[in-house]
């Protein structure tokens, strides 16, 4: 069985007199948090640990108990008599914190080293703990009780003391089949809400490559994400070949125009400020509005993907891997814009992934190489043009293509798509075609054949090792050379390959 995790949103009714009471219940949850956060930073060694025994060394440094008489930072400074399942909530709160902030911290050192082992100038800040703490709080089993349909028992500090209170839920009920998990009291404008998250178990779809070896009729939805104003091509096919649907997604030159005009701010703010402290964000809000935005579109343009795949009946969806970040030149927003536009593919990659397994749809990635050079439908190089100008060259960006081999005439990230999810087809009934996923396989590939891994000379040439084993050169094998090939797990591949491993 696999499973969808959810939210459920549900607007609560309560007494004014409850409103205070969640803020101070709020309040003294991130008190808690914070002050666990500076035991960790006091012992740093912590986070190699698992969240058990993290949480386990964390208590036993805090908490009072007749075992525990004097604990090293105890919590009681803090606060008296905070129940355990609160407590625990704000440890693993802030353990989720101090990994984040942690791990940026480490690659930050790392980015340093290596610019001053270059000898080229680090300007980049650090990454700082966070100075404020305004999380919401998650009620632990324990926390909460006699949930109904319409009403809850939640467990809250007062100000002045712990009191269970009852609120009425309103809206989207919780599914009967789901588990439920930890609700939280979320606080939107005036309004507190409960978040309930829910894993909704299903039974497994089927894997990629048994849908796409063993059904041609199997609807794969690729998506060609870009940097201009089409943010997200998507198009479906058939395994078999068949294109259905094309939609294209917009809005990439207004996001980007916002953005540009608020980086312009920063970049003045800036100048006029002067020397930013060492390790102060400045210009937090506007940051945060950049962000923001960035965020909702990157979760708009994947809920529309997923969408267009569902409406269609696709079983898979296929990105492109996004590859290296090549900074722009020019001003400061410029850089910043095309930084930014870049992180927002991968957003927009995890959002749709994680929303699309919820529809039971499986989300891959295939290399990105040439993929918008090449012709859909006879893998010949195009020309890609402006329109207006003549149909050669090749001008990145430009928004149509035309195929000297077989006019093939088209728009530009339509093609790119269609190549994506050709690209993915051909994983399963040619894997050699693209670069292989797992490691192992490739230094199998080239031990055995001695061929050189160029990506541009496997996709041209037939695979030599194939014709070697199996004696006919039979392009897309017979299906149970499909079978051999089709396994993930290096592991599994018959005896007999084996041989060139060793
Ligand atoms: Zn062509």
């Amino acid at each position: 069985m696999a499973k969808a995790t959810t939210t459920i949103r549900q607007v609560l009714t309560y007494q004014p007199q409850h409103a205070a009471w969640f803020v101070a219940n709020q309040a003294l949850f991130n008190r808690v948090a914070a002050f666990y956060f500076e035991v960790i930073a006091a012992h740093e060694k912590l986070l190699d640990r698992s969240a058990q025994e993290a949480l386990t060394a964390l208590e036993q440094l805090t908490h009072t108990t007749r075992k525990n008489p004097a604990p090293i930072m105890p919590l009681s400074a803090i606060a008296e008599a905070i129940p355990a399942m609160f407590r625990r909530a704000a440890i693993h709160a802030a353990l989720g914190s101090a990994r984040s902030f942690y791990t940026h911290l480490s690659t930050w050192h790392t980015r340093k080293e290596k610019a001053q082992t270059r000898g080229k100038p680090f300007k980049e800040r650090p990454p700082v703990p966070p100075r404020t703490w305004n999380k919401s709080v998650p009620f632990y089993v324990g926390q909460w009780k006699e949930r109904t349909a319409s009403s809850i028992l939640l467990k809250v500090w007062t100000g002045t003391c712990w009191s269970w209170i009852k609120v009425r839920i309103t809206g989207r009920e919780l599914p009967a089949e789901a588990l439920i998990g930890s609700p939280s009291l979320m606080k939107h404008g005036k309004q507190w809400w409960l978040h309930t998250p829910i894993e909704k178990p299903f039974s497994s779809p089927a894997k990629i490559e048994q849908q796409v070896t063993t059904n041609t009729a199997t609807k794969i939805c690729a998506i060609d994400l870009n940097l201009g104003e089409q943010i997200a091509v998507c198009t479906i096919q058939t395994v078999e070949g068949t294109i259905l649907a094309t939609k294209f997604i917009g809005g990439g030159r207004r996001i980007s125009g916002f953005r540009k005009q608020q980086l312009g701010w920063i970049a003045r703010n800036r100048r006029k400020t002067g020397i930013i402290a060492q390790g102060e964000q400045d210009n937090a809000d506007l940051w945060r509005k950049i962000s923001s935005h960035d965020d909702a579109l990157a979760h708009l343009v994947s809920a529309r993907i997923v969408q267009f795949a569902v409406e269609h009946g696709a079983t898979i969806l296929v990105f492109e891997h996004l590859g290296n970040l090549k900074p722009e030149k020019g001003k400061y927003s410029r850089r910043g814009n095309s930084k930014r536009a870049f992180w927002m593919k991968g957003r927009i990659f995890k959002y749709a992934k994680y929303k699309a397994w919820g529809e039971r749809i499986i989300t891959s990635r295939v290399n990105p190489r040439n993929t918008s050079r090449e012709c859909a439908r006879c893998h010949s190089l195009i020309a890609r043009y402006h329109a207006g100008q003549p149909a050669t060259g090749y001008t990145p960006g430009a928004s149509l293509v035309l195929c000297p081999d077989c006019q093939m005439q088209g728009h530009a990230d339509r093609n790119a798509s269609l190549v994506i999810g050709q690209r993915l087809i051909a994983r399963y009934q040619n894997p050699f075609q693209e670069k292989p996923q797992a490691p192992l396989r490739a230094e199998r590939v080239v031990k055995a054949t001695g061929v050189s891994r160029s990506q541009v000379a496997r996709r041209k040439e037939k695979p030599s090792i194939s014709q070697a084993r199996h004696g006919a050169g039979n392009e897309h094998g017979t299906a149970q050379d499909g079978l051999l090939w089709m396994e993930e797990r290096p592991s599994s591949i018959p005896h007999p390959l084996r041989l060139f491993n060793e």
